[in-house]
């Protein structure tokens, strides 16, 4: 049955605990203040909630520092709320997806606190050491400029230990059966608890082989289905979403051949050339890019995205293109971060431009695979470059125009809410937008909705229609007899397009707009012909307007 696999029609939203909703007046968000807003999730068509990491922390790498797998960090509540938290969003029928950091662990996690004051412990060996600084100690920084060293002495230990991020994150050794025996408890023991899947943080690391002589980590990929086959054993419709930038060539290894490996991966091959035609206005590499991470088995599912927590990663590009989307979006040196992306949110990238953002949104959830949507971006949230790092774009969660945006009661929230400007939330909130119907929430929820209503789009292959102007991007999806079919286009100027009806198939002569009026009929000649506005889009469904009553897909 095709709705057992509903992660490949979910609509996924990710957002992080500690600035979501805070309910004790604390200033620090919490599980109960999150259960609180889950009508709100519910009414925005999220099927999906994807937590950030919020188990016990120091918060040196907002959570991604973990000290205790099996517990929630004090200031967002118990292991009750969490379930009760849960419990709540089932009801709703939504499912929850938590991050899993086992790349590494927080220095404070007893396991190397241990590690390190005990040559005997056993877990000495769930670390990486070396007892002489490691020749290619300089190299494979996750965040260059600001991380110095993927090695550091270690003064009680006395020997020296591998870090592939910052230096109190020391790496596990992920390739010690003991370790990765914990890992699969760690998964076990929340999917008890009510999750229905993980995103898997850093997973190329993760797989990868760790050590002083390793001069070119080799990943172990079959870890992944041993992963997957605890998880399914345990709970059958829970999968793991993998955070892995790689290659397009290699994405095969990470799905496995029969999808016997990781359920999801996100798409940073298209995410970046996404970004590239939105600043370039050419459509051609982010048609490539979708043509280059095509392949992946049936059961198999791309998760989408426009901006995540991280900085947009622009690696992937060449330095021309790069040059391009930096001069776009992120002229300042300080809008750019570790040498690679741009640490902004999307509306200031774009100018908080209506046409260009709903363009943005409308590619999100038209392009092949499931779309995941940062806590925010649905009403155009602004970000906070006098913060650190990655920090500007996790602000809290502009709720109204009460103090702190109605984030909290507290005199000081655990980070600043953006306040004062265009994105102050004196201006940029849910309770005006909601009251709204023009506003971006609105016009989020009703795309998402009639998202949702596209399975074609989840489970049909792509087309790409060529199109003599390289400013737009037309594709179709078939799947069981229907046919959808998106315009977007992608500059400030209108364009007017012709396309062939034989050339979109059978019933192609009529299209029937499924977010408007706006229908189109072909002509005499056997050609439609469509005016599109300034970064104009049409989704169109291939047929009349009877084309509900023929549907049996559902
Ligand atoms: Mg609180």
């Amino acid at each position: 049955m095709i709705k057992d696999l509903w992660y490949k029609n979910a609509v996924v939203y990710c957002l992080s605990v500690e600035t979501f909703m805070d309910s004790n007046g604390d200033g620090c968000g919490d599980f109960e203040g999150l259960t609180r807003r889950l009508d709100y999730l519910h009414g925005l068509g999220v099927t999906t909630i994807w937590l950030m990491p919020f188990q016990t922390s120091p918060g040196r790498d907002d959570g991604y520092d973990v000290s205790d797998y099996y517990n929630v960090d004090a200031r967002y509540g118990t292991l009750g709320d969490f379930v009760e938290f849960t419990h709540a969003a089932q009801q709703r029928g939504m499912r929850v997806l938590i991050d899993l950091v086992v790349n590494h662990t927080s220095d404070q996690h007893p396991w190397f606190q241990a590690a390190r004051k005990d040559r005997d412990s056993p877990y000495r060996d769930w670390y990486v050491w070396a007892d002489k600084k490691p020749a290619n100690a300089g190299e494979g920084m996750v965040f260059p400029g600001v991380q110095k060293s993927t090695w550091s002495f270690d003064k009680v230990a006395k020997r020296w230990y591998f870090h592939r991020f910052y230096d109190f994150q020391p790496d596990l050794n992920t390739s010690h059966p003991r370790v990765q025996a914990e890992i699969l408890k760690i998964m076990g023991f929340w999917t008890q608890l009510g999750v229905s899947g993980f995103r898997m943080d850093a997973v190329p690391f993760v797989i990868s082989t760790k050590g002083a002589d390793v001069t070119r980590p080799v990943p172990q990929y079959d870890m992944l289905r041993e992963f997957r086959e605890l998880l399914q054993w345990r709970q059958g419709q829970a999968i793991i979403l993998g955070e892995a930038n790689v290659q397009p060539r290699t994405n095969m290894q990470y799905f496995g051949d029969e999808g016997e490996r990781i359920h999801m991966m996100f798409n940073f091959h298209v995410n970046q050339h996404l970004f590239y035609a939105l600043a370039s206005g050419d459509s051609r590499p982010l048609a490539k890019a979708l043509e280059a991470t095509r392949p992946r088995p049936a059961t198999s599912q791309w998760g989408l995205f426009l901006r995540n927590h991280d900085e947009l990663d622009l690696g992937r590009l060449t330095s021309a293109q790069r040059e391009r989307v930096f001069a776009a979006f992120a002229p300042d040196k300080d809008m750019q971060l570790y040498d690679r992306g741009i640490r902004r949110r999307l509306a200031p990238m774009l100018g908080s431009d209506r046409r260009r953002l709903e363009l943005a949104y409308s590619l999100l959830l038209t392009l092949p695979g499931t779309p995941v949507l940062r806590y925010g971006d649905e009403i155009g949230m602004g970000d906070d470059l006098s913060l650190p790092e990655r920090n500007c774009s996790r602000t809290p969660m502009q709720w109204s125009t009460e103090p702190h945006g109605g984030f909290t009661a507290a005199e000081k929230p655990v980070r600043p809410v953006i306040s004062g400007g265009a994105y102050g939330f004196e201006h940029v909130n849910v309770a005006a937008q909601r009251r709204d119907p023009d506003s971006l929430l609105n016009w989020t929820e009703r795309a998402l909705r009639m998202r949702q209503e596209i399975p074609e789009v989840s489970w049909g292959d792509f087309e790409m229609l060529p199109q003599p102007c390289q400013s737009v991007l037309v594709m179709s999806y078939a799947w069981r007899n229907n046919v959808v079919l998106f315009v977007h286009n992608l500059v400030a100027d209108p364009l007017e397009i012709e396309l062939a009806a034989s050339a979109i198939g059978a019933g192609g002569e009529q299209l029937t707009n499924l977010l408007s009026e706006d229908h189109s009929e072909a002509g005499a000649n056997g050609r439609h012909c469509i005016l599109l506005e300034p970064y104009g889009y049409r989704w169109f469904r291939v047929g009349g307007l009877d084309y509900l009553l023929k549907r049996s897909d559902v």
